[in-house]
């Protein structure tokens, strides 16, 4: 018989993939033992209702044979075979099955991006090509007599064959290359490294994987075992080893779910970061699972972004095999589950919120961070979701606490959450802008993170009660009686006060009498929407970093010793009034947490006046 050629395009994607660079070429294995186990999945099926079949549930298997001098490796199974005509129409074309866009892909893909293509889809059958220099399949369908072979070297074609088989099922044998200076094929012939690979990639296939005596598969997945049977140490044990993470999980989801989509579900709540977490590097997502079969390792559908620190598991039978990413996407199935997985793991992180706190907090200190990118991302649509997650340092009570347990404790006249930015918290605590909040007797949240104040701002309020920056202009403290009498001193002053703008040569747009500080001399603020931490925030950010910029705002105690000397000195001495000016704005500076723009300037300047 003759040679008989592949279609066209199959020929190409052949040739792609057998002399792509991938480097999981081991692959292979889990996509002929994943065939076998559906071969196997169709003829059990039928065995439940056609006594013909003559096979028990126990007799189905899957043996992989390995013969190192001929260098072959044969995958056998039981299951329902093919015929004549099926062996040339399922193998004749390549990415046959649910791959159009695969196809699609790899044909507009450049030669560097076929690795990727190649993971992300269940590549099936052909991907036997990237490790054997011929392939042979002798296959016997179900309720036939006769057996057909199916032999082909790759991309010149195929053969097809009459032959004979005791039994239906299917033999596919694998002649693996020879090994070349980059590659080394003969592993594929070595049974530790089979069964390794079985391990790693088939451990949790349904029917037993045969070499030798020895099933080398363990069937059942951790997931799928009753929950009475798998105990937290089991669980915690098996998120260390397959996470590889040295510390125990905060907590541990387990969800079975039966209704429009089925899903078995393990997941974890780490309680420490990888250390790429906050990098590009870092690839969230869960590992899908269909059948018992990986379907994919990093499923980032699954778990949505503020909650991308979850690892885990999802293993569902109504996912397809050979689903791409961007399949996936669109897949109404996952989409159920994956909003279903974002209210337990918000359930898992409120339970141990109230229930653990410890637990929590070291939590917390990992991820906190991405709860409060979460509530920004999106223009706040997770706010709600996430704002009774938060925890921030009190400056009364110095530990963390919620935004809950802040607006339980307000006194009745206390209107807002008041917070105070800092590098840290002793500099947020510290900072004079808090001086009347603590006389009022109203407690503070101490901010040390760039990200908290765009956080807040987001929220807005909490519990109807707004945000408000120790920085802000209007503190709801002041009395009108107060406030009147900040404005007189403002108008005496105001010949000093553009003195001193002038002085600092346009860093800052404005000086003012302070009606907040009571027994230090200076504090800086900002004007406009702006922060100062805000701006800090921004100034690491590549190329925005000179354009956000904060007025800059120097309040000065009009009660201090030192604002005094600056006025003495504005009537008798301007190059000295000018000094203090500079040196006032520089301490305003250093308590902000900014370094002076010209430190040796104002250390010279310091030590001048000691002589
Ligand atoms: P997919 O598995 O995604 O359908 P493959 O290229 O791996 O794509 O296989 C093509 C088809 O060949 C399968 O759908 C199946 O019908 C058939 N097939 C492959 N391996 C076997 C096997 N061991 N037993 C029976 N049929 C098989």
């Amino acid at each position: 018989m003759g040679k008989k050629q592949f279609k066209t395009e199959s020929k190409r994607i052949l040739d792609l993939m057998v002399n792509s660079i991938y480097t999981h070429k081991e692959i292979f294995l889990r996509e002929l033992i994943s065939n076998a186990s559906d071969a196997i999945d169709k003829l059990s099926y039928r065995a439940l209702t056609d006594d013909s079949v003559g096979l028990n549930r126990d007799d189905f298997k899957i043996t992989i044979k390995l013969d190192r001098d001929a260098r072959t490796l044969t995958i056998s199974d039981n299951g329902i075979g093919m015929t004549g005509e099926e062996l040339e129409s399922n193998l004749g074309v390549i990415a046959r099955s649910g791959s159009l866009q695969f196809k699609n892909e790899l044909s507009e893909a450049g030669t560097e991006d076929i690795p990727d293509i190649i993971g992300q889809f269940g590549v099936g059958f052909y991907s036997a090509f990237m490790v054997a220099e011929k392939v042979a399949v002798l296959s016997r369908a179900f309720g036939s007599d006769d057996a057909f072979m199916w032999v082909s070297t790759g991309v010149d074609g195929y053969t097809v064959t009459k032959s004979e088989r005791d039994a239906a099922g299917t033999d596919i044998m694998l002649l693996i290359k020879q090994d070349t200076e980059e590659e080394n094929y003969s592993e594929f012939l070595e049974e530790y490294r089979i069964k390794e690979l079985i391990k790693k990639y088939s451990d949790y296939v349904r029917w037993p994987i045969v070499m030798g005596d020895e099933t080398v598969n363990s069937m059942t997945p951790i997931w799928q075992r009753p929950k009475s049977e798998v105990s937290d140490d089991d669980c915690k044990a098996f998120y260390k080893e397959t996470f590889h993470d040295f510390s125990d999980p905060a907590g541990v989801i387990r969800i079975d779910a039966e209704g429009t989509v089925s899903y078995k579900a393990l997941l974890f709540i780490p309680s420490t970061a990888p250390y790429n977490f906050y990098t590009t590097a870092f690839k969230p997502g869960l590992q899908l699972y269909t059948n018992g079969v990986m379907i994919m390792d990093k499923c980032a559908d699954l778990i949505p972004e503020h909650f991308r620190f979850v690892q885990g598991v999802v293993d569902s039978p109504d996912v397809s095999l050979n689903i791409s990413r961007e399949l996936l996407q669109h897949d109404r199935q996952l989409k159920v589950i994956a909003n279903n997985i974002e209210k337990k793991v918000k359930t898992e992180l409120k339970r141990l919120l109230d229930k653990e706190r410890d637990k929590y907090e070291e939590f917390f200190k990992s991820f906190g961070i991405q709860l409060k990118y979460g509530i920004m991302n999106d223009f706040g649509m997770k706010k709600d979701m996430l704002s009774d997650l938060l925890l921030f340092w009190s400056s009364r009570r110095e530990k963390m606490i919620t935004l809950d347990e802040y607006v339980d404790a307000m006194p009745e006249d206390q209107k807002y959450i008041y917070y105070a930015c800092g590098d840290s918290i002793a500099a947020a605590n510290g900072l004079p802008q808090t001086e009347p909040i603590r006389d009022a007797g109203f407690d503070f949240l101490c901010f040390t993170e760039g990200v908290d104040e765009f956080a807040v701002q987001m929220l807005g309020a909490y519990k109807e009660k707004s945000f408000k920056s120790v920085n802000d202009d209007d503190l709801g403290l002041e009395s009108d009686d107060e406030k009147e009498k900040t404005d007189e001193l403002e108008s005496e002053n105001k010949e000093l006060l553009d003195f001193i703008v002038e002085s600092l040569g346009g860093k800052i747009s404005e000086a003012k009498i302070s009606h907040r500080l009571k027994t230090h001399p200076v504090c800086l603020t900002a004007s406009g929407p702006i922060s100062l931490d805000m701006e800090k925030y921004f100034k690491d950010a590549p190329a925005q970093g000179e354009k956000i910029k904060a007025q800059r705002v120097l309040e000065l105690n009009a009660a201090h010793p030192a604002f005094e000397a600056l006025k003495q000195a504005y009537v008798s001495d301007r190059d000295r009034a000018a000094d203090y000016a500079k040196l006032l704005y520089a301490q305003a500076q250093l308590i902000a947490g900014i370094m002076p723009d010209d430190p040796t300037e104002m250390t010279d300047l310091v030590c001048s006046l000691m002589k």
